[in-house]
């Protein structure tokens, strides 16, 4: 049975958000990032675009060639508050659905269609949101994932498209490679030194010749550009947390090694989100005394996956936790409400170096990995052991790969 599915992306949304506080900067080209000299473009609005400036670039460039953009440093605290309100009215419409980022959604409404029509469903929920989040937001529908996020990427701004049982291939077949999600720079130069611009191209092709070029991705990537992709939608409430505890050898009131242990486990936990791609939004600690009393305690923070964001919230909750003058048997840290999603949530708050600073301490650490214990060689300070913490590679296998936002805005 042919599936039907939903995918829903906000237009510019932090632009938007910003719009939406502020009606002066409505249809004005307007950027947000980071604000320093440094800074980075996080977001920016169409009215930009036609300068060149895309999301990634450096502000002081952006700045150059759009010297009329209104600059605006970001707020992730707010535009997590508003993705928040807006899975929740997506939540109450449909059967199944997954949040795929910050601003973007998946829905499965097959077999619907036997009782109302799904394009007026999808079309209903789209009003829905944008009456009661005052914020624009496109759709695609189709049969599988990869058409309808293509789909909404043609529909934008602020519209919505459907591709028919069927249409999947000759929708497809005009596009440049790099509208197909999981073609990054890296794969979009291959293919265009052999001479493949468009999809139709690979349509054309025997799966083979792009599996000998491309691998394991050739095959999926033919599979996608012929519209075949049974990839399914990960319900929201099945998204697992990541967490880390540690029994002690022997009950302890070492608070000094008690600190050290949280601050290692909330180091190396949000290592593992940067490398699955993920944001967390909710911290938490937990503590086991001699007697088996357990205590926990949790925080809602903005969609992060920094270090110097959760390290410090980790240490807090665990000073307001610990309070009992009692050996401790165990501690554990938390972190949930894990959503898809890069730096760039963090790039108000942080500097080029900051974010370099990360990609190139991850990218050590999965070169060369960890100690014969399975500790992490790099540490901001840290040497405590952690054994037990899942190895290198990414925790969130059987994930859709992931396009980076600014194709996708
Ligand atoms: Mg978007």
């Amino acid at each position: 049975m042919d599936r039907t599915i939903l995918h829903m992306d906000l237009d510019t949304f932090f632009v938007s958000v910003e719009r939406k506080h502020n009606a002066s900067l409505k249809d004005k080209p307007v950027l947000v990032g980071g604000t320093g000299d440094r800074g980075v473009v996080a977001a920016c609005s169409y009215e930009t675009r036609r300068f060149g400036v895309h999301s990634g670039m450096s502000m002081k460039m952006a700045r150059v060639l759009c010297p009329e953009a209104t600059v605006i440093r970001g707020d992730a605290g707010t535009y997590s508050q508003e993705s928040k309100v807006i899975s929740e009215i997506i939540q109450e419409a449909v059967p199944v659905f997954e949040k795929a980022s910050i601003d973007e959604f998946y829905a499965d409404l097959t077999g619907m269609d036997k009782f109302y029509s799904s394009y007026k469903m999808a079309t209903e929920l789209r009003a829905k949101i944008k009456n009661e989040s005052g914020l624009p937001i496109s759709f695609g529908l189709s049969t599988s994932k990869v058409v309808s996020k293509v789909a909404t990427g043609e529909a934008k701004p602020d519209n919505h498209r459907q591709v028919g049982v069927g249409e999947e291939k000759s929708f497809l077949a005009p596009m440049l490679i790099r509208k197909i999600p999981m073609v990054g720079d890296k794969t979009d130069k291959i293919l265009y030194n052999m001479g493949v611009k468009y999809v139709r191209t690979i349509q054309d092709m025997p799966v083979e010749m792009l599996t000998e070029v491309l691998g394991k991705n050739g095959t999926l990537l033919w599979n996608r550009a012929n519209g075949f992709d049974n990839s399914p939608i990960i319900p929201f409430h099945e998204r697992k947390s990541i967490s880390n505890e540690r029994t002690f050898g022997k009950d302890t009131g070492d608070v000094k090694r008690m600190r050290e242990m949280i601050r290692a486990m909330a180091e190396n936990l949000a290592y593992q989100l940067r490398n699955g791609n993920k944001l967390t939004s909710c911290v938490s600690v937990k503590i086991r005394y001699s007697d088996f009393n357990t205590f926990s305690r949790q925080l809602k923070i903005p969609y992060t996956s920094a270090d110097h964001m959760l390290i410090p919230q980790t240490e807090r909750l665990f000073e307001q936790l610990y309070n009992r003058r009692m050996m401790v048997r165990l501690v554990g840290v938390s972190f949930s409400d894990l959503v898809t999603g890069n730096y760039q949530i963090n790039l108000f708050d942080d500097t080029a170096e900051l974010m370099n600073l990360y990609q190139a301490m991850d990218h050590i650490r999965n070169k060369y990995g960890t100690d014969k214990r399975g500790n992490s060689i790099l540490s901001w300070g840290t040497t405590i052991d952690i054994p037990n913490i899942a190895s290198i590679g990414n925790p969130f296998n059987g994930e859709p790969p992931v396009v980076p936002a600014h194709r996708n805005t």
